[in-house]
């Protein structure tokens, strides 16, 4: 038998939380899951009222899993929230991707629009991979650099002024790991979820799941019957990211809680960088405030005379 829920005292739990020691009933694990998304936004200023989000949703558990919590919560009956999704052009993997996503907006009545590689660049993630100069221009570093153009542009062409993307707990501390074994003090500081304007339409990027374990927003998409893709990109790196990502695994089954530690010791850290970070070396993506300049080619911000999407451009347009 299933102990009861800690929290309702009344349903059988389906879920020990290991790091607060509480059983929760799908309910209550469910609500809480929502409830600590709406902290987190609310901690951040993340979302205002009159705000138009845009949901970058790819198709994987973090992406349908944000929209579905608000779509229940902040925004259950106005229509200022849209789903984004980049058609990367990866075939074999990205076609299943963009029936669930379309699938899915469809069930909860949100509108979801799609901008490919080929129609926003000239080419495809299959065709840059074919002409890419060299291997040590990563797939992902490629595909990271469009996509994060590609949102851009599909927030703007909604008239949305924040882009929210399924980045969890567990990406927030490999992700600090990776800079801080790189090196590179100051991206920890651009880290902090601060959210700032950027771009000629004053675009905010926020992530409202970075308190959540990846583990639970598998949990919650599961019990709220949300389909997601599964299978792994067929480009993926293996990075240092999946060695962390294992590594923190092992550490947090051995010593409940300390990814919890770990993110709120990484977010003082982070607030500190921050504010001694010096504004003109920072980087437009990452929604840094910033001596705006732009790009001599695209017209875009850009932290240098060209921006990253065109010059990775030049790098692969020539081998065609
Ligand atoms: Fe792009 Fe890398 Fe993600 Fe594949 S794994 S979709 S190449 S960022
Ligand atoms: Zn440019």
């Amino acid at each position: 038998m299933s102990k009861e829920c800690s929290k309702c005292k009344k349903n059988p739990s389906i879920y020990l939380r290991q790091y607060s020691g509480e059983f929760l009933c799908k309910k209550c694990f469910l609500k809480s899951v929502e409830y600590k998304a709406k902290r987190t936004i609310s901690k951040y200023s993340m979302i205002k009222h009159g705000d138009t989000v845009a949901v970058a949703v790819s198709g994987g558990k973090d992406s349908l899993v944000l929209l579905n919590v608000l779509k229940n919560t902040l925004f259950s009956q106005n229509p200022e929230l849209v789903a984004i999704t980049v058609d990367e052009g990866i075939k074999g993997y990205r076609d299943e991707s963009l029936d669930i996503v379309r699938n899915f907006c469809s069930s909860i009545g949100v509108e979801n629009r799609v901008m490919s590689f080929s129609e926003l660049f000239g080419l495809s993630m299959d065709k840059a991979m074919e002409v890419r100069p060299s291997e040590k221009i990563s797939s992902c570093s490629i595909c990271g650099t469009f996509r994060r153009r590609a949102l851009d542009l599909l927030a703007e062409s909604c008239g949305a002024n924040v882009i929210a993307t399924g980045h969890n707990l567990d990406d927030y501390i490999q992700t600090f790991l990776i800079n801080l074994f790189a090196g590179d003090v100051e991206r920890i500081g651009w880290t902090y979820p601060e959210p700032v304007e950027y771009g000629v339409t004053n675009l905010r990027k926020i992530k409202p799941l970075m308190e959540i374990y990846e583990r639970e927003i598998v949990l919650y998409a599961i019990h709220n019957n949300i389909p997601f893709q599964s299978e792994e990109c067929p480009y993926k790196d293996e990075s240092i990211r999946s060695a962390f990502r294992g590594h923190l695994n092992n550490l947090e089954k051995i010593h409940p809680g300390i990814k919890y530690n770990a993110y709120s010791s990484i977010l003082k850290i982070a607030k500190k960088v921050k504010s001694a970070n010096v504004p003109s070396t920072s980087n437009v993506n990452e929604g840094v405030q910033q001596e705006r300049r732009r790009c001599t080619i695209c017209n875009r911000d850009s932290s240098n005379r060209i921006c990253s999407v065109c010059r990775t451009l030049d790098l692969l347009v020539k081998e065609t």
